[in-house]
């Protein structure tokens, strides 16, 4: 929403949608003046519109956000939506011709052959926004011609980089919502902190990008000022840099091919003496291994990595299971669950249901 402000000229917000932040959804909406916003949970459903509607703002509840995203009036749709939540509406913008920046990497974890053919047939365009996505997205400007060696996606590593197996099995869930250098969500948080959020932004570059597993290479770099790179074939590497902060992204994929001027903090390289690179534990941090043999795996095997894990990292939040089962859950599941090979999307949406309960079984 600031980067919406500090464009007004640029940008106009047509619907706005929260799952259950009632307060911000009233506040924000009475600032922009949508024409729709949407409250995934009913009971706040009064609230907003005692708030909304006397402003002439329509206002819907639950299921509403999977059709007004298909709304005239709008150009493009950036999808947030935590985890497997973003794939229906997702899909039915798509089909409604709106291009999409994207936020909700899950989306494209789940079924990602899916909403990479349903873009290309309704000539759709997915704008990543997450900032490692968004920074191969900028070193390609000018290359598409080109082919990729590989991409290096860098990773900050989380709050537990370098700490061994038997530390993390007592870390709390305060420890992991400490990220050293991102504010985000809880969801993505704790998925940064277990490098399962890697995992899930490989198997995510492989879809935007048209990439084979084995052109897609982590390295952790603490400082997060390299987002990530792209070698291009003749050994030429591009990394876009700058500091960590989310508004550039979202910028981007909202001005997109044009760069709008920002008053960001801009970066100052003496103050980075050090850009430092390091393999990523995999033995210690299972979730990204795990991520890659899902993705090399394929059918509906991301499907299923996804759906133990949104389970697995509720459950963490919940104080229900330790940090190192979160990995188990996963790994039980991805041994367990039926494969297919080339799910419809019926399949995507049983695996995801099964999964879960398969997920909770194993916990309880
Ligand atoms: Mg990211």
């Amino acid at each position: 929403m600031e980067v919406v402000e500090s464009h007004p000229d640029h940008f106009q917000v047509e619907v706005l949608t929260a799952g259950s932040n009632a307060d911000l959804l009233i506040e924000q909406s009475l600032r922009h003046q949508p024409n729709t916003v949407v409250i995934g949970d009913a009971q706040q459903y009064q609230k907003v519109m005692d708030a909304l509607d006397p402003q002439g703002i329509k206002v819907y509840s639950d299921g509403a956000i999977a059709d007004v995203v298909t709304m005239e009036g709008i150009d493009l749709v950036l999808t947030a939506l935590v985890g497997y939540a973003g794939l229906l509406p997702t899909i039915n913008a798509i089909k409604a011709g709106k291009n999409i920046a994207l936020a909700n990497k899950e989306t494209l974890v789940v079924a990602g052959q899916l909403i990479t053919s349903l873009a290309e047939e309704n000539a759709v365009n997915i704008y990543p926004v997450d900032s490692e996505h968004s920074a191969i997205f900028q070193c390609l400007l000018g290359e598409w011609q080109n082919p990729i060696e590989k991409i290096v996606l860098t990773a900050s590593g989380g709050p537990f980089r370098g700490r061994e197996r038997e530390f993390l099995r007592n870390v709390t869930k305060a420890d992991a919502l400490k990220h050293p250098n991102w504010d985000m969500g809880a969801k993505i948080t704790i998925d940064s902190a277990t490098l399962m959020n890697k995992g899930l932004e490989v198997i995510e570059a492989t879809w935007l990008f048209g990439l084979r597993l084995d052109q897609v290479e982590v390295v952790v770099h603490p400082q997060s000022i390299i987002h990530s790179m792209v070698q291009f074939n003749d050994g030429s590497i591009k990394a876009q840099m700058g500091l960590p902060d989310m508004k550039l992204p979202i910028l981007f994929a909202l001005s997109y091919p044009k760069r709008l001027p920002t008053d960001f903090p801009r970066m100052n390289f003496t103050q980075y003496p050090q850009l430092t690179f390091e393999q990523p534990d995999l033995q210690t941090f299972r979730n990204l291994a795990l991520a890659f043999e899902a993705s090399d795996k394929g059918g509906n095997m991301p499907c299923v990595l996804n759906a133990a894990n949104e389970i697995a990292v509720s459950e963490f939040l919940k104080e229900r299971i330790g940090f190192l089962e979160m990995s188990d859950v996963v790994e039980t599941c991805l041994s367990k669950m039926p494969f297919i090979k080339t799910p419809s999307y019926e399949d995507y949406v049983e695996t995801d249901k099964e999964t879960r309960i398969k997920a909770l079984e194993i916990i309880n």
